[in-house]
C-alpha cells in the first residue's frame, strides 16, 4: 500500500517538475517564479522537485553573466540597478534580480521586499525582480538564491544581479556564486572605508564611487583618486584583471554606461582567459563541499536523540567534563549506532 502511494507522489512529483521545467525553457515567468518558490519551501516533495529542476536546468547552458553588487544601505545600491538594469535591456538582454538579505531573518521583510524600490524597472518587460526569502538564515537564503541563478539562466536570462546588503557575511557568499563583484561606495570626509571591512574592497572587480552630482561632484572624485592608490597595496586578483575604480551618479544617470562597459570588457577578458568558466567549476566544487557538510549537519541534528546528546554535550564541554573531540567522537558514534 505505502509502496503504492510512494509510486503515486513519484510519478505526480516527475509531472509537475516536467510541467515546471517546460515552463522554465519557454520563458514563461510564472513557471520561474513557481519553481524559486519551491526552491525555497523546506517540504520533503518540494524538495524533490526542486532536486529534480536544479538538475535539468544545470544541464542548459545560457551564456550569462553573474553580477554581484553590493554597498552599505543608502549608498544607492536600488537605484542604482533601476538606472543599471533600463541601460542593459536596451541591448536588448534580459535580467533578472534577485537578492541576499539575511537581515530580513531579524526584520521579517527583505531588501527587495518594500515595492517602491525599483518599480520602474519592475515594470520593464525584460527584467525579473525576485526578493530574498524572508526568516531563513543566510546559509538557506544563500542555497535558495543559487538555485535561482540557474533557474532564471534556464529561463533565458542573459544578465543575473545579485544584490547584497554590504555590511556582513553576505558578501562573502555572494562573491563565491558571481563573476563580477561591483562595490558602491560614497565619497565623504574621512569614510572612504564607512564600514566596508577591507576584505570585501579585495574581492571587488570593480568599485565605484556613486552620487557623484552636484556639489559631490569633486569629492567624489577624489574618493576615487584615493582608492585607485589603495589598490596598489591589495593583492592582485587570480582572475589576472586589473581592479578598476570609478564615480557615477546612478540618481543623474551619470557615468551608468562606461560602467556597463567595464562589465563586457571582464567579460570578454575572463572569456578569453579561461578564468570564467573554470571559476564557475571551482564555485560548483565549493558548492558541493557546502552543501555535503551542511546537509549532514541537518541529517545530524534531525533525529532527536542526537540533537539532545549534542546539547548534553555542549554543557559538558562548558563545564569541562570533556573535550570537543570526545564529544563530537560520542555524537558520531551514537548516529552510526541509529542505523543498526
Ligand atoms: P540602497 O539602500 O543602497 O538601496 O540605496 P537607495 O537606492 O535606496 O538610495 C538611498 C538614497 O540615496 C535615496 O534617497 C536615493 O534617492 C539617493 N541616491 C541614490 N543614488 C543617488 C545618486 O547617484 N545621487 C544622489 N544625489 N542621490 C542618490
Amino acid at each position: 500500500m505505502a509502496t503504492n502511494k510512494n509510486y503515486i507522489l513519484k510519478k505526480k512529483t516527475a509531472s509537475t517538475t516536467q510541467e515546471i521545467y517546460k515552463g522554465i525553457t519557454n520563458g514563461d515567468i510564472s513557471s520561474l517564479s513557481r519553481a524559486i518558490t519551491i526552491t525555497e519551501s523546506c517540504k520533503p516533495a518540494d524538495k524533490q522537485i526542486s532536486n529534480e529542476l536544479i538538475q535539468l536546468c544545470s544541464t542548459k547552458t545560457n551564456p550569462s553573466l553573474r553580477i554581484g553588487i553590493t554597498g552599505v544601505p543608502g549608498v544607492g545600491k536600488s537605484t542604482f540597478i533601476e538606472s543599471f538594469g533600463e541601460l542593459i535591456t536596451k541591448s536588448n538582454k534580459k535580467i533578472a534580480v534577485l537578492a541576499v538579505d539575511p537581515s530580513s531573518q531579524h526584520t521579517g521583510g527583505s531588501i527587495l521586499g518594500d515595492k517602491t524600490r525599483m518599480e520602474q524597472l519592475g515594470r520593464n518587460p525584460r527584467v525579473f525582480i525576485r526578493p530574498s526569502p524572508s526568516g531563513k538564515n543566510l546559509g538557506g537564503v544563500a542555497r535558495s538564491t543559487r538555485e535561482s541563478i540557474l533557474l532564471c539562466e534556464a529561463a533565458g536570462f542573459d544578465i543575473i544581479l545579485i544584490e547584497t546588503v554590504g555590511v556582513g557575511q553576505s558578501e562573502t557568499e555572494v562573491h563565491s556564486m558571481v563573476d563580477f563583484f561591483l562595490l558602491l561606495m560614497l565619497a565623504g570626509a574621512g569614510d572612504e572605508l564607512q564600514g566596508i571591512k577591507r576584505g570585501i574592497m579585495e574581492m571587488a572587480d570593480l568599485i565605484v564611487i556613486n552620487k557623484a552630482d552636484g556639489t559631490n561632484v569633486t569629492k567624489a572624485k577624489g574618493a576615487k583618486k584615493l582608492l585607485q592608490s589603495a589598490l596598489h597595496y591589495f593583492p592582485p586578483h587570480k582572475s589576472g584583471w586589473a581592479v578598476k575604480t570609478m564615480t557615477c551618479s546612478a540618481l543623474e544617470n551619470v557615468g551608468i554606461d562606461e560602467i556597463w562597459q567595464t562589465c563586457l570588457d571582464f567579460e570578454k577578458q575572463q572569456l578569453k582567459n579561461g578564468y570564467l568558466i573554470s571559476n564557475r567549476s571551482q564555485q560548483n566544487s565549493d558548492w558541493f563541499q557546502k552543501t555535503l557538510s551542511t546537509q549532514f549537519q541537518e541529517l545530524i541534528i534531525g533525529k532527536p536523540e542526537i540533537s539532545d546528546l549534542i546539547k548534553t554535550n555542549e554543557t559538558k564541554i562548558l563545564s569541562g567534563q570533556i573535550s570537543p573531540f570526545q564529544a563530537v567522537d560520542e555524537i558520531i558514534e551514537a548516529f552510526a549506532k541509529s542505523f543498526t
